[in-house]
């Protein structure tokens, strides 16, 4: 076992990242950016550099060649650039706060002054229905190699979560030209953020797709020899398939800080600058539970966005006198690609919220919906309406009246009048 790597202040605080993924290598770049010139080591599970996971379940499903490498989020040679000591392919495993060391798996121990949590989530997994070769989760590039060869050769695809992977994943099968069911437990998909109206929409979307939608009923049991071949559903129907991809959700990677101090509920709970309740540790990305602009209480969100934003308020805060750190300001967005539709959303809605459809026609699945409470807009969701939803984004910051918001209508750009 090899000693702690002793902490060099002279050219500013040792900082270590674990979690080599979009927040990890953001937080780097940012700290770099902002002129950190100590050292910073970067911890990583996987093999691989930084690399985007949205295509994972969109385009590179699609894709008629096999993906020789992931999408990288930095170019290889521009990596040289951030001079981090980066440590691919080996997991955390402890964290002693006392000494200010975070142990590896490989037996090396790597010292701190700040310490930085990026470690992000891993699929939700169902160990009854998993020892089946072909019943799936999403979240890595090699989950979705080990998907796509199953595709190929499948006829009849069965997706366990109608949320938003689970509808992409379904959207991509349907795109293959498979027979794909979806099955949710909830009577209407993404009920939690977008309503029961516009989820209801989505589901809608996908019957009008040809994907048989099971809502309102849960998976009882897989059953197969080695293979799944029938997936049970609990009001007794069989739904017949060779392929079942199971998206229920994440939990995040937070075994490794067990008895660090740092207190986890279903994420890291930090403060509003990002800082956990332990001296010089830091929480970024999907493992934060933090305070975003207009939600009740921290949470955690899992939004691509989020992941830079929050890596961005880390990095400043890291480096910021006490009286210069900041709280998050970035309202909350997310995407999702369903065949042709883009879904978006801005801000947190909540199930009491009031939903206003503002523009477009929801049964053609393309809108524009203001959420409010109170008169003041929470938040706002579109389908296939992307500058429209992107013109609200201001008054959800600043939790605007609705009836202010309402006069930007017509939604569609001025058109620029030639003088
Ligand atoms: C298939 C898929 C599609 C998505 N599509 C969208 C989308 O369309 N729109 C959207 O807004 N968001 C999307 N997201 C969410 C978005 O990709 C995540 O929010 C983002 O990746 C979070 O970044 P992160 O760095 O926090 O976590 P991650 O990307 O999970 O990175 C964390 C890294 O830490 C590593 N790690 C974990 N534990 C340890 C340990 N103990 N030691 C060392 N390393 C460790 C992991 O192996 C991983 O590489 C998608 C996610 C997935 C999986």
């Amino acid at each position: 076992m090899t000693s702690p790597t002793p902490a060099t202040p002279a050219s500013g605080p040792t900082v270590v990242i674990v979690g080599a993924g979009l927040s990890g290598l953001r937080t780097a770049e940012r700290l770099r950016r902002l002129g950190h010139a100590g050292p910073i080591t970067m911890v990583g599970e996987e093999l691989h550099p930084a690399y985007d996971r949205p295509p994972l379940s969109k385009s590179l499903l699609l894709q008629e060649e096999t993906p020789l490498a992931p999408p990288s989020l930095r170019a290889a040679e521009k990596y040289a650039e951030l001079d981090l000591d980066l440590r691919l392919g080996v997991r955390a495993s402890a964290l002693d706060p006392t000494e200010r060391v975070v142990s590896l798996q490989d037996g090396t121990k790597v010292g701190y002054d700040q310490l930085v949590i990026a470690t992000g989530s891993r699929a939700r997994q169902v160990p009854a229905w998993q020892h089946h070769d072909n019943v799936h989760t999403l979240r890595t590039f090699e989950d979705c190699l080990s998907l796509r060869a199953d595709l190929r050769s499948a006829s009849h695809l069965t997706v366990i979560g109608a949320g938003v992977l689970g509808g992409e994943v379904a959207a991509a099968g349907r795109v293959l030209g498979l027979k794909v069911t979806l099955v949710e437990a909830q009577p209407v998909p993404l009920e939690r953020v977008l309503g029961v109206e516009l989820g209801g929409s989505v589901a809608q979307l996908h019957r009008e797709r040809g994907v048989d939608v099971r809502l309102g009923v849960a998976v009882e049991r897989i059953e197969g020899e080695g293979r799944a071949e029938r997936v049970v559903l609990g009001d007794g129907d069989v739904v017949e398939t060779d392929v079942v991809v199971v998206a229920v959700g994440s939990v995040t990677e937070t075994s490794w800080l067990d008895g660090s101090g740092v207190t986890t509920t279903d994420g890291v709970l930090c403060d509003e600058y990002g800082a956990t309740d332990v001296p010089r540790v830091h929480v970024v990305g999907d493992a934060a539970v933090i305070a975003h602009p207009g939600a009740p209480a921290p949470l955690r969100l899992e939004h691509w966005t989020a992941a830079g934003d929050t890596a961005a308020l880390v990095a400043h805060n890291l480096l910021a006198a006490p009286e210069e750190r900041r709280p998050l300001t970035e309202v909350p967005y997310f995407w999702s690609d369903q065949y042709d539709v883009k879904i978006q959303g801005l801000g947190i809605p909540s199930p009491e919220d009031r939903i206003d459809v503002v523009a477009g026609d929801v049964a053609a699945h393309s809108f524009l919906a203001i959420c409010s409470r109170e008169g003041r807009v929470t938040a706002a969701v579109a389908m296939s309406m992307p500058a429209p939803l992107a013109r609200c984004r201001k008054a959800v910051a600043e939790g605007a009246d609705l009836a202010t918001l309402l006069q930007l209508a017509p939604w569609t750009p001025k058109k620029k009048v030639d003088a």
